[in-house]
Parts: structure tokens; C-alpha cells; sequence
């Protein structure tokens, strides 16, 4: 059994959960530590103790950590995105690639705990001196879902230590493989005792007791809609810091004027690489009458070319969904679409392959319209649908007609058009001839409206949640 990190030490579980390869359910990974309420306990309590002293550690203790365990990402990234393929289902490039960016971005954290900020301003009261500095906020509950297993975990984990938090992490039930090899190389690359914890298990259990938890100062969790709110709502309760990132129900607008190959390449990157598993999955396809019909033939040629089959082999473009409950979840969505009057242009039905798995062909509805079912809720698969537009403005009406507002796209060659769509798209991130996935590790990840709470991730916006600012007045006399 693969056991927690508390207090620095590795400690077993009397349950373990298996971990199931979606490629290949006769693949049990390992077994894993399903956690009790004690553990938790134990957890918050060593990260406790531990805040004081990492609070008060130098920026350059900070930046030799990160930067030592961002070191050891990049050196395992073929072994890490592995494993991320194996257990979550996304191909074996991909895998590399998120294993990658995690790396990277324990080395852009490094560099921030070097760039602590502050400000020194002059009073509006003579022989008075303001200064303004940031602290960190304390123990911090990290809680993360299945469809990034190392790249969120990254991005919230960094930051928390390069501000000098300190941690008790809780990964997503169906990825605890790559939470543990993360773990693993945080506590070999020397964290401190108790600075760093993980606790796996169920969120019923785990999670809830972090949220509750009168020692843990705040939350930083991205996942469902529904888990999202129940925590903002306990969260309030306890009076702490909280920051979501949720679902999304992303518009990639294509207009007449876009260049083709381009329109198609970022809608089946958008809507169908990690098997459309991504929360700024292109799951609208809004496009404009004069191109729509090449753009539909175009998508369905793409489509039956992709290769679907085990995540980890060769050529492989799209891998399986990660489990039973989110294929059936795809397919009651699939169902429902056709109930409702969907085109299935393409896909919409599971299919078998050498080994036992989750496997879903890319789908992909048409003569849709943006008040279906499959238009307004978040399937989290692959599947997209077609809207059909008039002109600009419709599809600019109909991307923002959506209670999302994670990321938002468009293809077009006209200037105005793109210019227009950047200043109006209701939505955090904003995409021109790239699709709606795909960010940089450097900048601010977030949404607007149903997809995001609190303060930003990701770039030197991260310390909005991982710090709290303080005044200090000092009258020199
Ligand atoms: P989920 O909400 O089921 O679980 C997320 C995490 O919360 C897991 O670790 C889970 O164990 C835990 N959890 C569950 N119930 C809890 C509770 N009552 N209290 C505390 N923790 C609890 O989400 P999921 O199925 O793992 O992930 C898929 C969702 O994540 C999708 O909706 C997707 O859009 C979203 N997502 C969003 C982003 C983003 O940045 N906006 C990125 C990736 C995924």
C-alpha cells in the first residue's frame, strides 16, 4: 500500500483503495491509503505546528526547495507522465507534457519566493512611515480533481510553499498515483516535517474535514460545480479564505472569414484532446452559416481519423474516459441530446479495443441549439456540439449565453472582429485562432461567472489567495 505523508513520516492506512487503469481495468496500479478522519486530524495539526517556522524561512530556503523539486519533475518526466497516463487516461505526450508543466512551474514559484513584495509609502500624517507587506495565511487545504493529477496539484502546491504556507493536500480518489509520486519527490527533495501532508481518500471524508477544520486558514480547490458550492457555503461558516476554480461550457465562435484548417485543428485539440476531459474543453462549436457546412465535413473527416485506443501506445491521439461513472455520465448526455432533437454527426457510442476499457468515440452533434441540455451543462467528455449562426453578433450573444465563463474562443482572419470578441467574451481566459485549452504557467488561470471563485491562480497573481497584506505605521519622530 502506497501510505500518507504526515509529519514527515509515511504512514499506512487500515483501508486502501486499488487504482485502476481506464485503459486497461485488468491493470491495478497500486493501492492506496484511504484515509480516516484521525489522519486528517494528524495532518492539519503537524502543518500547524510547521506554520510558524516555514512562515519565518528565508525566500532563499523557499527557492532551494522549489527549485530542487521542480528539478527532479523535469528529470522524471517520462516516468511521471507515465503513470499520469496509465491512472487518468490521457496519452502518453500528453502525460509528458502536464508532467513538464508541473515542473515547470515549481521553477517559476522558486523565483517568486526571491520576489517577496511590499510597498513603503509616505503618511498623510507627518513623521509617519506606511508599510504594506504580505504574510502568508497559514495552513492551507489543497484539494484537487481527477483531469490534471500533477499539474494541479502543482499549481496550487508551489505557490503555497513559495509564500511560506504550509499544506495538507488531498488529491482526487481516482488519481492518488501521481499525488503520491509528487508527494514522494516533494518529501525526498527535504520539505520540513510537517510542512508538507498528504491525505488520501474520499472527499466525503477527507475533504469535508479540511473545509471544517478551525486550524486549516484556507481552502484552494478546483473540481465540480456542486462540491464547489458546498464548500464556498462552509467555508463562510468558518470565516475562511477560499478560492475555486469550477466547470465551464466553453464557445469556440468560428466565423466565415476563419481560416479552415485552423477553425478545425483548434476545435478537435479544444473539444476532444484528453479525451475532452479538460474544464476549458470547446465544448460549444458556434459557427457562422457562410463556413458551417465545410466546417462540419471537415470535423467528421478529423474525427474518423483519430486514433482512439490505450493511452500509453504509440500514435495514439485520444485515450479512454477515466471511469465507469463518467462514461455513463457521457453517455446519459449523449442520449439526452438526441432526445432532444441533436444531429449526431459523429461518435456517440462506446467501442472495444485489445484491453478492457473506458473507451468512448469522439462525438459530435449538430444542429444544436444553445438552450439543449448538452448546450447548457457540462458533459466533461468528448463530445461537442454545433451551434449555427447568422452572423458575429449572434455568436457573440450566444458564447456569452452561458452560466460558464472559463475560457472563450474564436477563429477569424478580420481584426475587428477578433479585437471586438477579446473586449465582449464574458470569460476569464480569451482565445484568438488557438483553442480554448492550452495555457501558459506564468499567467493568471480563471474564469468569470459559474467557473470561478475567489482569487486567481497560477503566475504571480497566485499570492492574492496564498498571502494576506498588512499595514504597519511606524512614526520615526
Ligand atoms: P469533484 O468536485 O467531484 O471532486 C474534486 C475534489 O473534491 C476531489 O478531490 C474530491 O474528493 C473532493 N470532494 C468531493 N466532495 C467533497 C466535499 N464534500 N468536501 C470537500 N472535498 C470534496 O470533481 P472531479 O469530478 O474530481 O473533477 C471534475 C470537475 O473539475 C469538472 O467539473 C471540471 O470542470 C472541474 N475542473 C475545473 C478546473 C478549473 O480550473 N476550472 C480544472 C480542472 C477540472
Amino acid at each position: 500500500m502506497k501510505p500518507n505523508l504526515i509529519a514527515g513520516e509515511w504512514r499506512t492506512t487500515q483501508d486502501a483503495q486499488a487504482n485502476i487503469n481506464p485503459s486497461d481495468t485488468n491493470d491495478i496500479i497500486d493501492h492506496y491509503a484511504l484515509s480516516t478522519l484521525q489522519d486528517v486530524e494528524d495532518a492539519v495539526q503537524a502543518a500547524h505546528v510547521a506554520a510558524s517556522s516555514w512562515g519565518k524561512s528565508t525566500p532563499q530556503q523557499r527557492f532551494d526547495l522549489l527549485d530542487k523539486i521542480g528539478t527532479e519533475i523535469l528529470a522524471r518526466k517520462d516516468e511521471l507522465g507515465n503513470l499520469l497516463a496509465r491512472e487518468e487516461g490521457k496519452t502518453l505526450p500528453e502525460g509528458i507534457g502536464e508532467a513538464t508543466r508541473a515542473g515547470h512551474i515549481f521553477k517559476f514559484f522558486a523565483g517568486e519566493a526571491l520576489r517577496p513584495s511590499g510597498e513603503k509609502m509616505a503618511s498623510v500624517r507627518p513623521g509617519i512611515e506606511v508599510e504594506i507587506t504580505r504574510e502568508p495565511i497559514g495552513t492551507v487545504g489543497i484539494i484537487t480533481p481527477w483531469n490534471f493529477p500533477i499539474a494541479i496539484p502543482a499549481w496550487k502546491i508551489a505557490p503555497a510553499l513559495a509564500y511560506g504556507n504550509t499544506i495538507v493536500f488531498k488529491p482526487a480518489e481516482l488519481v492518488p498515483g501521481c499525488a503520491w509520486a509528487l508527494a514522494d519527490i516533494i518529501h525526498q527533495s527535504g520539505v520540513p516535517k510537517g510542512v508538507f501532508n498528504l491525505v488520501m481518500g474520499k472527499g466525503t471524508v477527507v475533504g469535508k474535514a479540511l473545509v471544517a477544520h478551525p486550524d486549516v486558514a484556507g481552502i484552494s480547490f478546483t473540481g465540480s460545480i456542486q462540491t464547489g458550492k458546498d464548500i464556498v457555503t462552509a467555508c463562510a461558516a468558518f470565516q475562511k479564505k477560499v478560492q475555486l476554480e469550477m466547470g465551464g461550457k466553453n464557445p469556440l465562435v468560428i466565423l466565415d472569414d476563419a481560416d479552415l484548417d485552423t477553425a478545425v485543428a483548434c476545435a478537435v485539440n479544444g473539444a476532444f484532446f484528453s479525451t475532452g476531459q479538460r474544464c476549458t474543453a470547446s465544448s460549444r462549436l458556434i459557427v457562422s452559416e457562410g463556413i458551417h457546412d465545410r466546417f462540419v465535413e471537415a470535423m467528421v473527416n478529423k474525427l474518423a481519423a483519430l486514433k482512439v485506443d490505450d493511452a500509453r501506445m504509440p500514435g495514439v491521439e485520444m485515450g479512454p474516459v477515466v471511469d465507469e461513472a463518467q462514461l455513463a455520465k457521457d453517455l446519459h448526455y449523449i442520449q439526452q441530446a438526441v432526445r432532444e432533437g441533436a444531429r449526431l454527426a459523429f461518435g456517440g457510442q462506446t467501442f472495444e479495443r485489445k484491453t478492457p476499457g473506458f473507451f468512448l468515440a469522439p462525438t459530435l452533434f449538430v444542429e444544436t441549439t444553445n438552450e439543449m441540455t448538452i448546450n447548457r451543462e457540462e458533459v466533461f467528455g468528448p463530445v461537442a456540439s454545433v451551434i449555427r449562426v447568422k452572423d458575429y453578433e449572434e455568436a457573440l450573444f450566444v458564447a456569452n449565453d452561458t452560466p460558464f465563463g472559463l475560457s472563450s474562443g474564436i477563429c477569424t482572419t478580420s481584426l475587428k472582429h477578433a479585437h471586438h470578441f477579446k473586449n465582449h467574451a464574458k470569460a476569464g481566459m480569451v482565445m484568438v485562432n488557438l483553442p480554448t485549452a492550452g495555457v501558459d504557467y506564468h499567467v493568471p488561470f480563471g474564469g468569470t461567472k459559474a467557473s470561478s471563485y475567489g482569487a486567481r491562480e497560477q503566475g504571480s497573481h497566485a499570492k492574492e489567495f496564498y498571502t494576506i497584506v498588512k499595514t504597519t505605521y511606524i512614526f520615526a519622530g
